[in-house]
C-alpha cells in the first residue's frame, strides 16, 4: 500500500515524501481514512507505530480548506487541540504537525509547563489552527484568558493512559467542559484500563477501533540480557559494560528522580559522559539532555519512566534497567525504546537480590525467562567486595517518592517461570509478530469493544480472541 491510495492532498503527499516515508504504517492505513471520514477513533497504539502521522495528516487535511495567510488572528481560530502527557511528547507531536503541514498555510504551536509562558501567549495571540498542549499548562492559559477553545472541532488525547496515570483526569475533564460538544474525538492509548474504557465511553461516539502492534516487536528485534548483581555493585558493572563493549547511546532507567540525579553525578565522577532526564529538570535541561544524547555527545541518559515515555530516539541500541520497575508493564514500555525502525536493540537488566520478585512479575508478563549472563566478578552474593577505589553504587531506595504515578508496588510473587511459555491466551511472545489484521484492511466501523490483552498489544501486537 502507498500513501497515494489514502486520498491525501498533494501537499501532504509531498510532505510525506519529504520525510522519506514510502508506505503507511498499519495504524496510518487504518486511522487516516477513519479520521478523514470524520469518525471518532479509539487507537490502541504505542509511540513508535507512526500514530502521530496517523492523526496529524488527516487533521491537516480536514483543516486545509480553511488555511489562509491572513495576518488577522481572528482568521486563525484553534480548530484542533492535541493533549499529551509530557513536554517531550507534546514537542514531538508539534514537530510532526510542522513537518507534515509544511506545504499548507496552517499554523500550529505547542504549550507546556516548565518554560516561560510569555512567548506562548504571544504565539496564541497571533492565532493558530492547531494547538498541542500538556493539560496543566493549557489550563494556565485558560486561567489567564490567553486561549480560546470555543472553535475546537477535533480533539486528540494522545497517550491517554499515561495522562490518567499522571493524575491529569480532573484537568482533562475541565478542558472537555470548555470545548464545543459537537466535535470529532481521537483517543490513543497503549493500554486499556477500566479507567480508559470509561473515559472513551464518555467521550467517543461510535468510534472506529484500531489496534496495532509496535512497528517492530521486542520479540523480533530486542535481545534481553540479565546480570544478577548486588545493588552496591550495579554502577561498577554498568561502567564495566559500557567500557568493555564500547557502548554508545545507553538509556538507563531508574525509579526515582533522586536516583536519576545521583546516578548521573556518580557516572560523571567515574569518567563517563552521562546526563539525566526527569520531571524535576527544567524544560531547557531536558531538551539539552535529549539533544546531547540523540547527537551522541553523551553516552548515558539516565531516565525515570515518566520522562522517557514517548521518547522517540531513532536506532537506540541499548536500554539498561538499572532498577527494575515496580510495575511489570513498565518494563515493556522501557524496552520498547529500543529495537525500532528495523534496527536490533539490547535490553539489559541489572537485578539485585531484592528485585527477584519484580523480575518474576516481568518474566510472567512477557512469558519468557530472560537469559542470565554470568559475570563472575560482579555476581550477586559473591565473595568479592568492591575495592576501595572503585565506585560504590547507591542502594535503591524504595521509600523515595517516585515520579507522580499513583500505583502501588506489587506484592504478589508468582513462582519463577520456566520459559519460553505461552501466555494464557495462547500467544507465544518468542514468535515473530504477525499483524492481527491485514494492514490494507479498511478501518472498520465497530462499536467500542474490549481489546484483548493490552500487554500482548504492546509486545507483539496481537490480540487473540477465543472463538
Ligand atoms: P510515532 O509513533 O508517531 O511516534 O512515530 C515513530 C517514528 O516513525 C517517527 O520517527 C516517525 O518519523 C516515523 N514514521 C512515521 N510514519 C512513518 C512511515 N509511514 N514510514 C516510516 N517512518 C515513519
Amino acid at each position: 500500500m502507498t500513501f497515494d491510495t489514502l486520498g491525501l492532498l498533494p501537499e501532504l503527499l509531498r510532505a510525506v515524501g519529504d520525510e522519506g516515508y514510502t508506505s503507511p504504517t498499519p495504524i496510518q492505513s487504518q486511522a487516516i481514512p477513519a479520521v478523514l471520514g470524520r469518525r471518532d477513533v479509539m487507537g490502541c497504539a504505542q509511540t513508535g507505530t507512526g500514530k502521530t502521522a496517523g492523526f496529524a495528516l488527516p487533521i491537516l487535511q480536514i483543516l486545509a480548506p480553511g488555511a489562509n495567510t491572513s495576518p488577522s488572528p481572528a482568521r486563525h481560530p484553534i480548530r484542533a487541540l492535541v493533549l499529551a502527557p509530557t513536554r517531550e511528547l507534546a514537542m514531538q507531536i508539534y514537530e510532526s504537525f510542522t513537518a507534515y503541514g509544511r506545504h499548507l498555510a496552517l499554523r500550529s504551536t505547542v504549550v507546556f509547563g516548565g518554560v516561560d509562558i510569555v512567548p506562548q501567549k504571544a504565539a496564541l495571540r497571533g492565532g493558530v489552527e492547531i494547538l498541542v498542549a500538556t493539560p496543566g499548562r493549557l489550563l494556565d492559559h485558560v486561567g489567564q484568558k490567553t486561549v480560546n477553545l470555543s472553535r475546537v472541532e477535533i480533539l486528540v488525547l494522545d497517550e491517554a493512559d499515561r495522562m490518567l496515570d499522571m493524575g491529569f483526569m480532573p484537568d482533562i475533564k475541565r478542558i472537555l467542559s470548555l470545548l464545543p460538544p459537537a466535535r470529532q474525538n481521537l483517543l490513543f492509548s497503549a493500554t486499556f484500563s477500566d479507567e480508559i474504557r470509561r473515559l472513551s465511553k464518555d467521550i467517543l461516539r461510535l468510534p472506529v477501533v484500531i489496534e496495532v502492534a509496535p512497528r517492530n516487536t521486542p520479540a523480533e528485534l530486542i535481545t534481553h540480557t540479565l546480570y544478577e548483581v548486588d545493588a552496591a555493585r550495579k554502577r561498577a558493572l554498568l561502567a564495566h559494560l559500557v567500557r568493555s563493549r564500547e557502548m554508545k547511546q545507553v538509556l538507563v532507567f531508574v525509579r526515582t528522580k533522586r536516583d536519576a540525579n545521583r546516578l548521573m553525578r556518580e557516572l560523571v565522577r567515574d569518567g563517563l559522559e552521562a546526563t539525566a532526564i526527569h520531571s524535576d529538570r527544567t524544560q531547557a535541561e531536558r531538551m539539552d539532555a535529549l539533544a546531547a544524547f540523540k547527537a551522541g555527545t553523551v553516552t548515558l541518559l539516565v531516565a525515570t519512566d515518566i520522562a522517557a515515555r514517548g521518547l522517540d530516539i531513532e536506532h537506540l541500541p541499548f536500554v539498561v534497567n538499572y532498577e527494575l520497575p515496580y510495575v511489570a508493564e513498565d518494563y515493556v514500555h522501557r524496552i520498547g525504546r529500543t529495537g525500532r525502525a528495523g534496527m536490533p536493540g539490547e535490553a539489559i537488566a541489572l537485578v539485585s537480590p531484592d528485585e527477584t520478585r519484580h523480575l518474576a512479575d516481568i518474566e510472567k508478563l512477557i512469558s519468557r525467562k530472560i537469559e542470565r549472563r554470568p559475570l563472575p566478578d560482579f555476581e550477586s552474593g559473591g565473595a568479592r567486595r568492591p575495592r576501595s577505589h572503585e565506585p560504590r553504587a547507591h542502594e535503591p531506595r524504595s521509600t523515595e517518592p517516585r515520579e507522580p504515578r499513583p500505583r502501588e508496588p506489587r506484592v504478589a510473587t508468582p513462582a519463577p517461570h520456566r520459559a519460553p511459555v505461552k501466555a494464557p491466551d495462547g500467544f507465544d511472545f518468542t514468535k515473530p509478530y504477525e499483524p492481527a489484521a491485514a494492514p490494507e484492511a479498511p478501518a472498520s466501523a465497530a462499536p467500542a469493544r474490549r481489546p484483548g490483552r493490552p500487554v500482548a498489544a504492546l509486545l507483539g501486537g496481537l490480540t487473540r480472541r477465543k472463538p
